[in-house]
């Protein structure tokens, strides 16, 4: 049995777009305005939007962004790892330059981007905080 649970004030709120939210993130934007930029440095979060002031130092994205990252990275590049090495029986000096090149080249473009949308995606529940802001 479904029992709804008494309105909070986050529910009275407006409900924050999380597709646009979320692409905004990958972009690593600002959630709120999408034109700020979210990061200061690779992965170093601004406290507030340059643009439109939001504060974005609610996040709590810790150790997912590098979670998700590695299931995307090892779920992408093992098969490949059998396909490329069933197919072409490469070198193993080949086959290690290529695939450590590419697992890192990889995460680090996977990395910040997903940490964006884990923050885009926190901003848009309003979790953490990114409720009081509006
Ligand atoms: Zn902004």
């Amino acid at each position: 049995m479904d029992q709804a649970a008494p309105p909070t004030t986050d529910d009275t709120v407006a409900p924050r777009d999380l597709k646009q939210s979320l692409k905004r993130g990958w972009r690593r934007r600002c959630p709120n305005c999408g034109a700020g930029p979210m990061m200061s440095g690779f992965l170093k979060v601004r406290d507030t939007c340059p643009v439109c002031n939001e504060e974005l130092h609610h996040h709590r994205a810790d150790d997912g962004p590098a979670y998700i990252t590695i299931l995307i990275v090892g779920h992408l590049m093992a098969p490949l790892l059998h396909i490329f090495f069933v197919q072409l029986r490469p070198d193993p000096l080949v086959t290690v330059a290529v695939f450590s090149v590419g697992c890192v080249a990889l995460s680090l473009f996977l990395l910040p981007r997903i940490k964006g949308m884990l923050i885009a995606l926190q901003w848009s529940k309003r979790m953490h905080g990114f409720g009081k802001s509006g």
